[in-house]
């Protein structure tokens, strides 16, 4: 009898280490799982290129700043768009275009620094979102962001590359499509008045 228990006991030892090594091997699994999924959502909102969040990133972020909106922390958005890019692309070829494009995204997020969120919008197309500050701050970063791409030099030419950009602040019951058109409209204008320039929505 004692035999047969000592039996017993031993198999129920067994299935104990087995159970242990088995979950464990489980958690780690899920556990790694869970940091795949974490970095493929990642992913899904990052640019590849630039390594700044990407349109869908933005148009998500934005809908969020926009329905958390309160009165007492001025939300502003900058649309940005590099000057006579197609030239850039067309005279020195698209791996120096991307390399102005890097550069730029580089610059945006640097002037963000922690008070805004840069976007790659699309294309030489990029935007960036300020919450806690007026439109006159937000057009100082964006002026300085500007001075600061200009004075940057590429391998590929001496001249400096620009940048047009239209800033608009939210305004209460505002839509977010309101919001971003009145952005991008102001960036046309800039356009339309001789690029190189930062300006405020009216
Ligand atoms: P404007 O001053 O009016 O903004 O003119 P632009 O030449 O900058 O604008 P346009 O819309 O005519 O040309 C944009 C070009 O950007 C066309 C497209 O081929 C190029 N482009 C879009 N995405 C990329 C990219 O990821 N890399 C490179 N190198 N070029 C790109
Ligand atoms: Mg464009
Ligand atoms: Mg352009």
């Amino acid at each position: 009898n004692l035999f047969i228990l000592f039996g017993f006991a031993f198999i129920a030892y067994l299935c104990g280490v087995i159970f242990i090594n088995f979950s464990g091997q489980n958690y780690s699994t899920i556990e790694s799982q869970a940091k795949q999924n974490t970095q493929l959502q990642e992913d899904v909102l990052r640019d590849q290129m630039t390594g700044l969040y990407n349109h869908n990133a933005f148009v998500m972020q934005l809908e969020k700043a926009v329905t958390a909106f309160h009165e007492d922390a001025p939300l502003c958005l900058a649309m940005i768009d590099v000057d006579n890019f197609k030239s850039i692309n067309d005279t020195y070829g698209h791996d120096c275009g991307d390399v102005v494009l890097i550069c730029l995204a580089k610059t945006i997020q640097k002037h963000c620094a922690e008070q805004g969120v840069a976007y790659r919008y699309g294309g030489e197309e990029f935007a960036a979102v300020f919450e806690g500050m007026d439109t006159q701050q937000v057009c100082r970063i964006v002026q300085n962001m500007l001075a600061d791409f200009r004075r940057q030099r590429f391998p590929f030419t001496d001249r400096a590359v620009t940048f047009s950009a239209g800033v608009a602040a939210y305004t209460p019951g505002m839509a977010k499509d309101a919001f971003f058109e009145q952005a991008d409209r102001t960036l046309y204008l800039a356009k339309q008045r001789g690029k190189n320039r930062v300006l405020k929505a009216e």
